[in-house]
């Protein structure tokens, strides 16, 4: 008999809850979701969860040869560089298998003007040097690099306040948690008298209305894209990463690997 293909899920994403919810009752496969402990009030998942993070690359190599994994699915957020970045060495030091499971990043469409950038300081960087009304909406890790652009007068916001509060001569919080709705997020910038949008592109819906909206308003965007992540094979759909898994767990050795 072949042992269910042990599966260890990186989440804090609501793909990473769908396929945790679509595995839960499989037969052959043993999946367990890892949630880093940001949430204060996380939605328990229908199946094995941990929560924490593992203690760097080493903790995470540990981890993985405890649990015998066979396979890692990297379904945290698009901008989550660094967990990625360690389940990468992580499983490149174990010879585990490693593949993304994520949202698509959203596509410009007719009538959006943006400009992508690879980074936070590449966005400052685009602003330009003439003082502007930003509304920006990076997420609070990010916002450092701004400082390097102190001209602007910034709208930031944010689901949780910055720690530290960034340097900037002139900047207002906004504290909220998406989704918002196109009309909301059209009103918020014409009040706000906004020049300039500077966002993550984290694909997915519920932060989609402000894209529409600068595009209605005519305004220009800042995007910065995600990192690229080229030598991982990549998902993007529920259906397809369910696919690889259960041909996965179909060809599972018939005995556990000692790793
Ligand atoms: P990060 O900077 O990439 O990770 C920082 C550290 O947090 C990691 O080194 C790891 O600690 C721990 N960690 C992160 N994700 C983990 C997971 N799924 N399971 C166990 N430990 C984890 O991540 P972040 O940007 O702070 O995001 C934290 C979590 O929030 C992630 O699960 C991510 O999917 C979710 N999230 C992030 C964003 C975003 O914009 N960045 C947005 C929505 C949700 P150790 O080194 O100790 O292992």
């Amino acid at each position: 008999m072949p042992h269910a293909l042990r599966i260890l899920i990186l989440g804090g994403t609501t793909e990473a809850r769908h396929l945790a919810e679509a595995l839960a009752g499989e037969s052959d496969v043993a999946p367990v979701l890892s949630l880093a402990g940001r949430t204060l009030a996380p939605q328990f998942p229908p199946i094995a969860f941990r929560i924490g993070g593992f203690g760097g690359i080493d903790g995470l190599i540990a981890y993985l040869r405890d649990a015998k994994t066979d396979l890692v699915i990297d379904a945290t957020h698009p901008f989550a560089e660094q967990m990625s970045a360690h389940a990468e060495a992580a499983c490149r030091a174990t010879r585990i298998r490693l593949v993304l499971f994520s949202r698509p990043p959203w596509q410009a469409v007719e009538g959006d003007r943006w400009t992508e950038v690879e980074s936070a300081s590449a966005a400052a960087q685009a602003l330009g040097e003439d003082p502007r009304q930003v509304f920006l909406t990076v997420g609070r890790q990010q916002l450092a690099a701004f400082e390097a652009a102190p001209a602007h007068d910034y709208l930031i916001r944010s689901i949780d306040p910055p720690q530290p509060r960034p340097r900037l001569p002139n900047h207002r919080l906004i504290l909220a948690r998406g989704p918002f709705s196109f009309d909301d997020e059209v009103d918020l910038m014409r009040r706000e008298k906004i020049d300039v949008l500077v966002s993550k592109n984290s694909g997915g819906e519920a932060t989609y209305a402000k894209i529409a909206a600068a595009r209605s308003l005519g305004l220009p965007m800042v995007m910065m894209q995600p990192p690229h992540r080229a030598d991982v094979p990549s998902f993007y759909d529920l259906e397809s990463i369910l696919a690889f898994i259960r041909a996965r767990a179909h060809h599972a050795p018939p005995v556990p690997r000692g790793v």
